[in-house]
């Protein structure tokens, strides 16, 4: 059993409603939980009623001095798309809207393999976990038609061996141009294929436990890429496996007009139809609902994954955010795809998301504490795994360290949470805990050799950009 006990930190922010924040406490983590949060944790406490093992003496503990350090519970980061790291930056596409983007990028994504998928997830995950989120969605809808379908299985060796908690959406599109949906032949597939791998996924790969560090998630990728049909199939699949469903929905006026042409229906309404709500599924942006659908919105406990970056970055709008937490509908934070934000930092999304909602909706629309809530414990509600998000005993140890002595939070230490995500330029913390084990120490990755992985990934980009030339 691992056993890490952090002595003295300067501040803890739990997170937790009765705990709140605590001053000059000691934190204990055995195995992968919090065991202890207490003003002092002695050695004969700790013998006496923590350690069952009594062979085992203090030096196999590992105690962390934090008397300099801030500690959070880890981020939750509720949407992402990994595999875009390998075409993120791309110069044709940095001013153009949603479904140009996407009709310029998914020929290149189409020579998506394994390997590109296995070094993608490492980097994503990678610069996630160096930013303090521990726990992330990340929705793979990419299956190229000449590749096998391991694709997903090479996101999930990749995410244990890096170490952060992964909610990997099994993604789908089965809508091709010709049958007029956006994307191309190449990379649709079809549909009783991607129901039969989906259930495959789901049987190897999630673990309904409450400890989980992966889970799945049934998630076609948006009404304009997969037929109502599969729309259908994809959630009665879903609540057949008692797991969560996700796809992107109100990103962008062009998908309203889409859904009103094709549907006759606006794109929640048409959720609706197809049976597409409840405390089950979320929704990436919800950009695009007008107040009476914010309302069935909360009324069914259907959530939304507010990606700020992301749809500042494609002008797709501002989401109404201020009115969703107004009107209870469950919203947490998200990155988005590495290629539309262009970075999986969940601290500079909390900034950007305090600073548009200030912009948009006025000066007290949204605070710090809103934010890291929408960032930790509004991610935990919105997958239905109440023991990630906020620290107590019993918790997943899941956390960050931030040092007080960095010269960007120089003068800045009054308020730990708003220093977080007001001060600075680089978000990168000091160390990350996920289930127990530290994974980022010093500032760097343990599991990985950073600068070999860039490296490999970055000949892999190279090679899918030139395959673009080619066609
Ligand atoms: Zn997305």
């Amino acid at each position: 059993m691992a056993i890490t006990l952090f002595k003295k930190a300067r501040e803890i922010i739990t997170m937790d409603e009765e705990l709140g924040r605590l001053k000059n406490h000691d934190l204990l983590v055995m195995d992968n939980k919090v065991a202890a949060l207490k003003k002092e944790i002695t050695r004969e406490d700790l013998k006496n009623n923590y350690l069952k093992d009594k062979n085992m003496d203090w030096q196999d503990i590992r105690t962390i001095s934090a008397e300099d350090y801030f500690i959070f519970p880890g981020l939750i980061n509720t949407h992402h798309h990994f595999y875009q790291v390998l075409t993120r930056n791309i110069r044709e596409v940095q001013d153009v809207e949603l479904f140009a983007w996407l009709k310029y990028l998914y020929p290149i994504w189409a020579e998506l393999t394994p390997e590109a998928v296995y070094y993608s997830t490492l980097v994503a995950a990678g610069e996630l976990l160096k930013t303090g989120c521990t726990t992330s969605v990340d929705q793979f809808y990419v299956f190229p038609r000449q590749e096998k379908l391991t694709l997903l299985d090479e996101e999930f060796r990749a995410a244990q061996e890096i170490g952060i908690r992964l909610h990997a959406c099994r993604g789908s599109m089965s809508l091709s141009e010709k049958d007029g949906g956006l994307p191309p032949d190449r990379v649709v597939q079809e549909e009783e294929e991607i129901l039969a791998d989906t259930s495959r996924v789901i049987e190897k790969y999630h673990d309904p436990n409450p400890q989980a560090k992966q889970r799945v998630i049934v998630s076609p990728c948006s009404p304009f890429s997969v037929t109502e049909e599969l729309m259908k199939e994809s959630i009665k699949l879903a609540r057949h496996h008692g797991v969560m469903a996700h796809t992107h929905l109100a990103e962008t006026k062009d998908e309203d007009e889409f859904c009103q042409e094709k549907f006759g229906f606006s794109p929640l309404e048409y959720m609706e139809k197809v049976g597409w709500v409840g405390p089950d599924v979320f929704f990436a942006h919800g950009v695009h609902l007008n107040n009476e659908e914010l309302k069935r919105m909360a009324r069914t406990d259907t959530g939304v994954a507010h990606c700020p970056i992301s749809n500042m970055k494609l002008s797709s709008g501002t989401a109404p955010v201020p009115e969703m937490r107004a009107k209870g509908v469950p919203v947490a934070l998200a990155v988005d795809g590495s290629a539309s934000n262009d970075a999986s930092n969940m601290i500079a999304e909390m900034k950007s998301c305090l600073l548009l909602h200030k912009l948009q909706s006025g000066i007290t629309s949204l605070g710090p504490e809103d934010v890291l809530q929408m960032a930790t414990t509004g991610g935990s509600e919105l997958l239905n795994q109440p023991e990630i998000g906020s620290l107590s005993v019993g918790q997943a140890a899941d956390l960050f360290m931030l040092d007080c002595n960095r010269l960007a939070l120089a003068g800045g230490l009054s308020d730990p949470v708003s220093a977080l995500i007001n001060t600075g330029t680089n978000q990168e913390v000091d160390l990350t805990m996920v289930a127990g084990e530290i994974v980022v120490e010093d500032g760097r990755l343990k599991n990985i050799a950073e600068r070999e992985v860039a490296a490999k990934t970055n000949k892999l980009a190279e090679k899918m950009l030139a395959s673009k030339a080619d066609h």
